[in-house]
């Protein structure tokens, strides 16, 4: 029997089983998600993402969803998750896909599919999707934290995503980094690519991280050299170790005095680095005052599928609230 690329067959669905769809849409691919009703991922697919065209992105989503209806005979519900904000009109500001930027994406697809369907940030996705069943599960409040080539998040209670006023709760990588810190260091204050100057995320993100390394005396900022070394005891990648744990501890003791939660989860490619994971409570306590404790950080349960993943989870508790 042919596997998909899922890793299993598609013909096992179960009868009268409600198909939901999780769009996750990249500033490189627009991967589709096919779960059923109880959040078991049964295909998965992508397409390269037109960043340029509106009409070619919207064009792109409307295939994926065309082809699942296909492959599994039906209509599946459809939720979508992508990177930026999308405010509570479906207006959406999004710098990892210029054409979406002050487009209504949700009318647009409703008007295309005659369906409604729900539309979220990528990141806040990831908290969704750790809160419910994800390494957050049973936890009442859960903060899921990104840290790959950006860092932000969202926050959770009770497994509903906490979506704020305008939708931007949770970005953590642009609270103004530690005055302490860049004394501390030396180091220059570096431009964000959100315009402002001073954030978090220029240090804390993969980017930065390599920045560091080089900052502090490595011939490269290559985050897989900065690893390698760092497990071969290299004095300049432990000094990076330190510089980057302490920036990295200072902006989750920023996130947890905001929001108070009772787990964070930690998702993205510098969650995969286990020292980051294993030190990070004690240099996150080092940022808090006294009486105050850093929660449990855990890496997250679904990884690189939390985006589809949160997407359909967005879309099933639409049906159910
Ligand atoms: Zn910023």
């Amino acid at each position: 029997m042919s596997l998909n690329q899922a890793g299993i067959s598609p013909l096992k669905v179960p009868d009268n089983n409600q198909i939901i769809y999780g769009l996750d849409i990249g500033g490189t691919k627009i991967e589709i998600g096919v779960f059923t009703n109880e959040l078991q991922l049964i295909d998965s697919w992508r397409k390269p993402t037109p960043t340029r065209s509106y009409g070619e992105f919207v064009e792109t989503i409307v295939d994926l969803i065309n082809e699942a209806n296909r492959r599994y005979s039906t209509k599946g519900l459809i939720g979508i998750g992508m990177p930026g904000i999308v405010d509570k009109n479906g207006l959406v500001k999004s710098a990892n896909v210029p054409c979406s930027t002050g487009k209504n994406i949700i009318a647009d697809l409703q008007d295309i599919l005659d369906c409604t369907l729900s539309i979220g940030n990528d990141c806040r996705l990831f908290a969704l999707s750790e809160s419910v069943g994800g390494a957050g599960d049973g936890f009442k409040r859960v903060y899921g934290a990104i840290i790959g080539t950006g860092a932000a998040g969202g926050i959770c209670i009770d497994q509903q995503l906490y979506k704020g006023s305008r939708g931007f709760a949770g970005e953590y990588g642009h609270l103004p980094v530690s005055a302490f810190l860049i004394d501390k260091y030396n180091l220059p204050l570096r431009k964000c690519a959100c315009g402002l100057t001073g954030c978090y995320e220029s240090y804390i993100a993969g980017p930065g991280l390599g920045w560091i390394y080089h900052y502090l005396g490595a011939k490269t900022a290559d985050t897989f050299h900065f690893v390698k070394q760092l497990n071969a005891g290299d004095d300049i990648a432990k000094s990076a170790f330190n510089c980057y744990m302490d920036l990295l501890g200072a902006s989750f003791a920023s996130l947890i005095l905001s929001y108070d939660p009772d787990i964070i989860v930690v998702g993205g490619g510098v969650s995969k680095i286990d020292q980051v994971i294993e030190s990070l409570p004690l240099y996150v306590n080092k940022h808090l005052f006294s009486g105050v404790e850093c929660p449990p950080i855990h890496r997250a349960r679904y990884g690189d599928s939390s985006g589809v993943r949160g997407a359909a989870i967005l879309r099933k508790q639409l049906i159910e609230s």
